[in-house]
């Protein structure tokens, strides 16, 4: 990029220089057989700026910037060495100190390397020089003038390489410094958005709480109060009803604060656990067949091998997370759908697996429900507080296990509970 720039900006100097060389080669007056010799040089300076500016602007000389940058100075070279020569003759122009502007261009390209060599190659070009001006002028021959004039290109080429080289240095730094800059204003910005998201799930949440709370403290408080004042005028069912409703709802509502209660213990890790030997065949039965009875319409089936491993665990954890998936499967399940529990031994560790065949859960929103306050927003208007998968994988993995989730959108979830099998099973 910066040897792309360069040769352009070279190469537009070349094209403003060329008229004023034009003029000095018009107007000089030469010694016999010498003005070809200057035109033919000119001529080739002419083309080859324009072959120069043209190249600097094309695709090619993006492409090899170093070739080019090599063979513009080869060429900047000859022609200024064929113009000290041409002007040798005339006498008091310094005419040799436009190498100088060679070497100049010599640095910028190249560094001290570049200054150094061509202070060496212009060595012998002001020898020559010096040997035709003596020729032309019949003066005697002295060494004072290229050992002077390379001895200050030599210096130009230290001082001059070393400030380019300092501003390649700085030029990388300042550039390695705003990709820095940059990527710490994306992760930035990616913190940003995902606080903000964090707090909507927040604010979802205490909308939904406030929701999940008042709905059945309005059932339990109506209720009661009905049953309060009109007692005598209800039948048994009716009050029955009632009572169910309020024992329900109640259960709704502890079923809530237990979540609640959960979850910040599992945040400031005061969750506790009581880890004994699990039967996990019997505690898969045993909840399958709990939930099948809450829920008269439900079928839900098990399949457990009788002869599934034992398990380092919580039981009443392990209930928890169990019953969890199963409510979820048979909430976001239509009305009467099937759910299946299955277990099985694989590779070390035990699989629980609560399938069924309801809404399903996007890719995309399938890191989402794990996550605290979580809900998908279609099924928003079952109730519910976007907590329970957080804490049964909290759970899963207090026990070196695992909770996933597959699911074919619109045709049904599995949700997966792994845990390692005890080593001497
Ligand atoms: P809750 O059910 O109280 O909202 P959960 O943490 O148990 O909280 O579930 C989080 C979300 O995951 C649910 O709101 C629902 O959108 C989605 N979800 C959970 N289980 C299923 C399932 N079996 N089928 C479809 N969606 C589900």
């Amino acid at each position: 990029m910066q040897l792309r720039g360069l040769e352009r900006w070279i190469s537009l100097l070349r094209l403003i220089a060329f008229p004023f060389v034009f003029a000095a080669v018009a107007f000089a007056s030469y010694p016999p057989g010498w003005e070809p010799w200057a035109w033919v040089t000119t001529g080739a300076f002419f083309v080859g700026s324009c072959a120069f500016y043209l190249l600097a602007r094309s695709n090619l000389g993006a492409r090899h910037q170093f070739s080019q940058s090599l063979v513009a100075q080869i060429f900047d070279t000859v022609i200024v060495t064929s113009f000290v020569m041409v002007f040798a003759f005339e006498r008091g122009l310094p005419v040799q100190q436009i190498l100088y502007i060679d070497l100049a261009a010599a640095c910028v390209r190249f560094g001290i390397i570049g200054g150094l060599i061509l202070a060496a190659v212009s060595a012998p070009i002001l020898a020559v020089f010096v040997d035709l001006r003596v020729n032309h002028l019949h003066q005697a021959y002295t060494w004072k003038l290229v050992a002077f004039q390379t001895g200050l290109e030599v210096l130009m080429a230290l001082i001059v390489g070393w400030l380019v080289q300092r501003l390649a240095e700085e030029g990388s730094r300042a550039e390695a410094r705003a990709e820095e800059a940059e990527r710490l204003h994306q992760a930035e910005q990616k913190t940003v958005a995902e606080l903000r998201r964090l707090s909507a799930l927040r604010a979802d949440f205490v909308s939904l709480v406030s929701h999940e709370v008042r709905t059945p403290m309005a059932a339990v408080i109506g209720s009661a109060r009905t049953l309060q004042q009109r007692w005598p005028d209800l039948t048994n069912e009716q009050r029955d009803a009632f009572l169910a409703l309020i024992a329900d709802e109640t259960d709704r509502l502890a079923a809530l604060v237990g979540e609640v209660l959960d979850t910040s213990r599992i945040d400031s890790g005061t969750f506790s656990y009581t880890f004994g030997e699990v039967e996990l065949a019997g505690l898969v039965n045993e909840t399958v067949a709990t939930a099948e009875l809450a829920r008269a319409s439900v079928h839900i089936t098990a399949s457990v091998p009788p002869d599934l491993p034992i398990v380092l665990g919580d039981s009443a954890r392990l209930r928890q997370v169990l019953t969890n998936l199963i409510d979820n499967a048979v909430k976001y399940s239509p009305e009467g759908a099937p759910v299946e529990v299955r277990a099985a031994a694989v590779n070390g560790h035990a699989m629980i697996e609560v399938v069924d065949t309801g809404s399903g859960i996007a890719a995309e929103d399938q890191r989402l429900i794990f996550e605290k306050f979580g809900r998908v927003r279609g099924t928003a208007s079952k109730p519910g507080t976007g907590l329970g998968l957080y804490i049964a994988r909290a759970i899963a993995e207090a026990h070196g296990g695992t909770l996933e989730v597959s699911s074919d959108p619109g045709h049904g979830s599995t949700f997966a509970l792994t845990l390692p099998i005890r080593k001497d099973d």
